[in-house]
């Protein structure tokens, strides 16, 4: 590993310095090779990927650290929250000189614990492993790990659960609510702190006129980019709080969340979410109010020779380009996933009919447009009650791509459609072998996510391609990880 050791460098104020602490019977869950090539891992190091992956080799060149930080947990201010059971335990360049972190969750207890234990169990930890693993895969902004442990340590949950590890990479582990936490407690440190964040993260904003302002635009411009591939993907997070959210337009963290299955857009996935606060429908509006809630923590960074404000105004103008940034992902996302032109009139309706198709009809998001794609037009419409509202969609469909490259487009529609996304059921088969010391299901998953948009007959099962039926018992996920 090459390093590159800079948040240690930051005020002892934003971290705590401690090792991790491992837990009993640690062993092998699963290790990402492929990525671990591309972070420049040596023999020796993936020789000892357990080892790392567990807690218990940690790196002379970089002290691990727990980060502090706050948040807004499901709309209210939380305080003080910080890293409670994860360390940061390296920083390293990847093959492309980007600065990765590696962060190994589940290390044991540390001064942000709060009333937790410090510790990640193997259901959740399984969980975020594929979640990351298949948002890369799906080509959409997100954290993911190199390789998780398992333990024959109890950890205590609803009911007895294993520990176990996961070391996370991500460009990045500031999190909105970083600057929530310096802004509330420590605001000294803001101006240094964000000059930071531009050098690491932002260098091109550094040359703009006013760099904080370019640089605030920049964090709205990718969270929505991010927004609206989940969006497309049919990717629910679940605990879309502000300490989740990072500064690159990333998410960490991944516990409740789901991939949906048939069309509800107001599907609760996260069982503790009470309010449903964070459903499907509801994150494009939730990411605009998580930023908004961050822009105002730059409020004070106002330029000595600028008018307060002014200052204001132009932070509030840089949400502006919120909106209109998402709106033009999705749109475009989903003309590609439909196979419409982008520039047409009517292609936006035509999809949006599609859409109220399967809402109404409950039909399987992924599976739809996979059928739409293979042109399996006789099929989606035996499965819909009002056929006729169908035909009149089809009808128009037909009519907008009448004259065009349908070749081009059916092009486009292969690299926007995924055959495959993790199923909650297909999660918690892997998790259930998992606990019984069987990591094959992990790691037949790995590989069939590896390459969501290729149908790969060899490692599908048929229950990957289809929702559970409507009277099986849902899976049910919530906060407790
Ligand atoms: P999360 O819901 O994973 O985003 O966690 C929210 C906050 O609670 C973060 O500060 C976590 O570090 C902390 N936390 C969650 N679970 C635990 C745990 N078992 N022990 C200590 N801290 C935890
Ligand atoms: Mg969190």
């Amino acid at each position: 590993m090459q390093f590159n050791s800079r948040y240690s460098l930051l005020p002892s104020k934003l971290y705590h310095h401690q090792q991790p602490l491992p837990l009993k019977g640690a062993k092998a869950g699963h290790f990402n090779t492929a990525l671990a090539e591309q972070l420049q891992w040596s023999e020796a190091d993936k020789q000892s990927w357990v080892d790392i992956c567990s807690g218990q080799k940690t790196f002379a060149e970089f002290p691990p650290l727990a980060m502090v930080y706050a948040g807004h947990q499901f709309g209210q201010w939380a305080g003080q929250l910080g890293d409670g059971r994860g360390l940061l335990i390296a920083q390293i360049l990847d093959q492309k000189q980007q600065t990765i972190d590696l962060h190994l969750k589940g290390a044991g207890s540390t001064p942000y614990s709060r009333m937790g234990d410090g510790r990640a169990v193997l259901r959740s930890v399984i969980r975020e492993y594929l979640a990351g693993h298949a948002l890369n895969a799906l080509g959409v902004p997100s954290s993911n790990a190199v390789g998780f442990t398992s333990s024959t340590q109890g950890v205590q949950r609803e009911k007895l659960e294993l520990g176990a590890m996961m070391l996370r990479t991500s460009d990045c582990h500031i999190r909105l609510g970083h600057f929530e936490w310096i802004n509330q407690y420590q605001s000294d440190l803001l101006a240094d702190f964000t000059q930071k964040c531009l050098e690491w993260h932002y260098p091109e904003c550094l040359l703009a006129e006013q760099p904080i302002l370019a640089f605030a635009t920049q964090v709205v411009q990718r969270t929505a980019v991010m927004i609206a591939k989940w969006q497309l993907v049919g990717f629910a997070h679940g605990v879309m709080n502000t300490d989740n959210l990072n500064i690159t337009g990333s998410t960490l963290d991944f516990g409740p969340y789901g991939f949906m299955e048939r069309f509800r857009p107001n599907w609760i996935n996260n069982h503790s979410d009470y309010q449903g606060r964070y459903t499907y429908q509801q994150q494009p509006s939730i990411g605009h109010w998580n930023l908004w809630t961050w822009l105002n923590n730059l409020i004070p960074l106002c330029p000595q020779d600028y008018d307060k404000e002014q200052w204001k105004q132009d932070l509030a103008t840089c949400l502006e380009h919120y909106e209109p940034t998402f709106l033009e992902h999705y749109k475009l996302g989903l003309s590609q996933k439909m196979g419409l032109p982008h520039f047409h009139t009517d292609s936006f309706d035509c999809a949006m009919a599609f859409l109220r198709i399967l809402q109404t009809e409950q039909l399987d998001y992924t599976q739809s447009f996979i059928r739409l794609q293979n042109k399996q037009y006789e099929i989606i419409k035996d499965d819909c009650l009002d056929r006729r509202q169908f035909e009149s969609f089809l009808a128009q469909y037909e009519q907008i791509r009448a004259n065009q490259d349908t070749a081009e487009l059916d092009a486009a529609m292969q690299q926007a459609n995924p055959v495959y996304i993790l199923r909650n059921h297909m999660a918690q088969k892997a998790i259930e072998r998992a606990e019984r010391n069987d990591f094959s299901e992990v790691d037949r998953l790995f590989n069939l996510l590896s390459q969501p948009f290729t149908q790969q007959p060899d490692l599908e099962n048929a229950e990957d391609l289809a929702p559970l039926a409507n009277d099986a018992p849902e899976v049910m996920v919530s906060c407790s990880s």
